[in-house]
């Protein structure tokens, strides 16, 4: 027996126009890919004036794959903060939201992104139908997301998670864990929806093993790098499925979401195409490789991006996945290029890699890191919060871990790296460091 189509496959297909049944081929892929990345050119070049600018002096559709897409130029968030009203493909009439991003402990103008309704509307139906790998009817799914207003991201969710007849709570970022444990056990909320950090918060809470068995079942991890150890941690305590999803502001919120096999974020694929390129030069990369992420929107009509330079580092893998899917996978999602650390010419440091030692450490919730350069080599703090039951033997743990971490032996042994003692507490490293987690570099 074959197995059946998953709730991503099948919907592609449907939008794709083809008949039900059968996975959606790579041929049947390319042939959408490049049907739409030729319509969006038309429609870019026809109502926007910064792509009719941007775009001068290339034929007309130089379009024969979809992979000649890497002879045009970038799209950056640069663009987004200057350029955005050029951007803009319909009158301001047709704008049913406007999303400001601003970057934290910056002065730099916000990048502003325009959606008309039947951009919303794309991104609500991705919801709905991404959803259904993790809940169905009658379930209740927490979402510790912003959501108080229209069409924000808790609000599109929970609208979607109706349509699939489940029941969407909006509970909003977590502030006490202890609270929204109790809102979790009253609601007999069954799936939850958050950044990791926060889900790791309630799962690490004590009050979070108290939960009724089985009563939590499955999680999606979202808006930020998702670390295995995270996902680990949480799916222990609840033994509860725990589920990644991929998204920006950028890509109408929905990027890219896990099956049940869990081997990686099928790409919406019907809506977004994605290229790997090398952070360094743009140059396009071979399918597998480690790369920054760079997408085209294929049904936005609003603010169109045509080769958006994500910042963020993954790895687009076009093989067939175990459950039976072709869509493109997006896999070893690394956080931002900006957050990668060079120590040395070949000897770089990710927050994901810190990620992965530090949250596998029992009774961690959060941590800041910093780099320092002293005379000739960095000098790399960590600071951790933990649970409250938790005892300073945490932090020589962490320490430990981090010792045998082989980037951090090899750059130790180059005389390159200096590990400072691992803090505790610092509520100061919370808030000088800032909100967004990131490895902040600090040349003095
Ligand atoms: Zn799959």
């Amino acid at each position: 027996m074959k197995p059946a189509l998953t709730p991503l496959e099948d919907w592609t297909r449907r939008k794709l126009g083809l008949a039900a049944g059968q996975p959606v081929t790579r041929a049947e892929l390319s042939q959408w890919w490049l049907m739409r990345l030729r319509q969006t050119l038309a429609w870019a070049r026809e109502h926007s004036p910064f792509y009719r600018w941007r775009l001068r002096g290339l034929p007309d559709i130089p379009l024969n794959t979809p992979e000649d897409l890497a002879r045009l130029p970038f799209t950056t968030a640069e663009d987004l903060r200057r350029e955005h009203r050029g951007m803009l493909c319909t009158s301001q009439g047709e704008v049913a939201r406007i999303v400001t991003l601003r970057s934290s402990g910056t002065t730099a103008e916000p990048k502003r992104l325009y959606f008309s309704q039947e951009d919303l509307e794309l991104t609500l139906d991705f919801f709905h139908h991404g959803m259904s790998t993790l809940t169905g009817p009658g379930k209740t799914v927490l979402i510790l997301l912003p959501g108080s207003t229209p069409d924000s991201v808790g609000d599109l969710l929970a609208r979607a998670l109706g349509r699939l007849g489940a029941r969407g709570v909006v509970h909003g970022p977590v502030k006490d864990p202890a609270r929204t444990l109790e809102v979790m056990a009253r609601e007999e909320v069954s799936c939850l929806v958050g950044v990791p950090t926060q889900v790791l918060a309630l799962a690490r809470h004590p009050k979070g093993a108290e939960l009724p068995p089985g009563q939590v079942q499955s999680v999606l991890l979202t808006t930020d790098h998702v670390p295995r150890a995270i996902r680990r941690a949480v799916g222990a305590v609840w033994g509860c499925r725990v589920y990644s999803h991929y998204g920006m502001t950028e890509l109408g919120l929905g990027g890219a979401v896990e099956c049940a096999a869990q081997d990686g974020c099928h790409l919406r694929a019907a809506d977004l195409y994605c290229e790997v390129v090398d952070p360094r030069d743009g140059r396009p990369l071979p399918p597998g490789q480690l790369g920054e992420l760079v997408f085209s929107t294929l049904t936005r009509r609003a603010m169109p991006l045509i080769r958006y330079r994500s910042g963020d580092l993954g790895r687009l893998r076009e093989e067939v996945c175990a459950c039976g899917s072709w869509l493109p996978r997006l896999d070893d999602l690394r956080g931002r290029v900006a957050g990668l650390a060079v120590l040395a010419p070949g000897l770089s440091l990710s927050l994901a890699e810190l990620d992965e030692v530090v949250f596998a450490t029992a009774g961690v919730l959060d941590f800041r890191a910093r780099l320092t350069r002293r005379g000739g080599a960095w000098s790399l703090g960590l600071c951790l919060r933990a649970t409250a039951e938790t005892g300073p033997e945490v932090a020589s743990a962490v320490r430990a871990a981090l010792e045998r971490k082989p980037v951090i032996q090899r750059a130790r042994q180059q005389g390159v790296l200096v590990l400072e003692p691992v803090g505790l507490g610092g509520a100061d490293w919370f808030s000088d460091l800032g909100a967004k987690r990131a490895i902040v570099v600090q040349r003095s």
